[in-house]
């Protein structure tokens, strides 16, 4: 098993006081410590996933492990991360800037993204960034232009429509032919004429491809080698280019609920290594350096988010409705996907479960939902509720809805809780609010 099949942070336990802890944090006290909301997570699970993805891929030296930031990034991730050998698929001026400011090694650094802006590409190229992924013809034309005027030669890829489906929510899907991402492969080959004739300052060395989201299948990872792989080889026939590094995205699941099965790690790794053999002896593509993706499988299972128990309301002859400090503000993904999580009560979770529930968010939505109908003990104001699960596109996708401060996020380690990214304060609220003279 890799820690990405497991509901919980590998470190998650019962304490001696009866309560839930990890990274050897006793979570109620942490709640009381540092306020709910809060995101807890815990360094162990992201370390170990880490190695779990380097040892799964040990017998394929030539691979290169960006972790895709938007599933969650602060300065520290970056120091985690970049620790464990990992360079950064990033997706935003905001992301590079991060990266940099932690002191990463920019040049490990990929950057993603369908409608990058003239102010993204430079800062990229002033930064060092080390590759680009190229989406669409407007961006060949700005990004050679912009290398050209710094004297620049940029290693690209070219993001590509490889036209695999996956089996999950239709909003996290990219790979399918009418995808937003990429060029359709029938639009690669007026792409490479325009590189090979008039980018100079554009130097292709791979195709890259992302298919999805939240996946499970891993015969998906096969097929896309194998897509890829053709068209490299279809490439270096028509045009004798000689393309090495596929760049495969990301995608692996993790565990949200007991119905979901994931794939380890190992799987994933022995789908795509066996397809790069396979396809590249069919197709006769040697020496392919591979770079994958992952961001949801390296932070979603590592990080909890704590809620105190509030109001609650019993309908009459309906449900009953239990209200937490939080919601879809410090956690979209019930209102935006349908997701599911999982839950248990920090203080007691091992009371017996006595009654369903439906645990509501704060905001004013009747969508501000956390998880309909779960079975949960008693419940009474001041309890604290642990969401499992919420590492990834959880605070990256946070917003201050209703005006509502961000929670903080901590990391535990080893008994130790450090805070990684503080709670806003009202100060911060208005920071950047502005009133016109005239309105005074
Ligand atoms: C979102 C994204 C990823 C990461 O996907 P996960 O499902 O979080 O692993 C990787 N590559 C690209 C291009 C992406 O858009």
């Amino acid at each position: 098993m890799t820690a990405n099949q497991g509901i919980k942070p590998v470190t998650c336990e019962v304490n001696e006081k009866g309560h839930l802890q990890i990274g050897g944090c006793d979570l109620v006290e942490l709640a009381d410590k540092y306020s709910t909301p809060l995101y807890v997570y815990d360094e162990q699970t992201i370390r170990t996933i880490a190695k779990e993805y380097k040892d799964a891929f040990k017998d394929y030296p030539n691979i290169k492990m960006l972790y895709a930031a938007k599933a969650f990034m602060t300065k520290a991730i970056c120091k985690i991360l970049s620790s464990e050998g990992f360079g950064f698929d990033v997706v935003s001026g905001g992301e590079i800037y991060t990266a940099y400011k932690a002191g990463v090694d920019m040049s490990s650094c990929l950057f993603n993204g369908n409608n990058k802006s003239v102010e993204e590409l430079e800062m990229a190229l002033n930064l060092g960034v080390g590759k680009i992924s190229v989406d669409n013809f407007l961006e060949l034309a700005l990004l050679n232009q912009i290398a050209f005027s710094k004297g620049k030669k940029i290693d690209i890829l070219l993001r590509i429509t490889p036209g695999i489906e996956c089996h999950t929510h239709e909003y996290i899907q990219t790979g399918h032919l009418d995808s937003k991402f990429g060029f359709d492969l029938s639009q690669v080959d007026e792409a490479i004429e325009l590189i090979l004739d008039e980018y100079e300052n554009l130097n292709l060395i791979g195709l890259h491809a992302h298919i999805g989201s939240q996946i499970f299948e891993t015969q998906i990872y096969y097929d896309e080698v194998g897509v890829i792989l053709k068209e490299i080889s279809r490439i270096r026939e028509k045009f004798g280019l000689e393309l090495h590094t596929i760049n495969l995205g990301g995608g692996l699941g993790i565990k949200y609920t007991d119905s979901d099965v994931p794939p380890s790690v190992k799987e994933i790794a022995e789908k795509i290594t066996s397809s790069v053999d396979y396809h590249s002896k069919k197709y006769n593509t040697g020496g392919i350096s591979i770079f994958i993706e992952p961001g949801r499988s390296i932070v979603g299972t590592s990080g909890v988010t704590l809620y105190t128990v509030g109001s609650s309301k019993q309908v009459p002859n309906g449900k009953k409705y239990i209200a937490v400090d939080g919601g879809m503000a410090d956690n979209p993904r019930p209102s935006l996907y349908q997701a599911v999580y999982t839950t248990q009560v920090a203080n007691k979770p091992n009371a017996a479960l006595s009654q369903t529930v439906t645990l509501a968010g704060r905001f004013c939505e009747s969508g501000d939902i956390l998880i309909k109908n779960v079975k949960m003990p008693d419940l009474e104001e001041g309890d604290v509720i642990c969401v499992y699960d919420t590492g990834a596109y959880g605070y990256s996708m946070s917003s201050n809805y209703n005006r509502v401060l961000k929670p903080a996020a901590v990391l535990v380690n080893n008994g130790q809780s450090d805070i990684i990214i503080n709670r806003e304060s009202y100060e911060d609220l208005i920071s950047c609010d502005m009133v016109p003279e005239r309105l005074n």
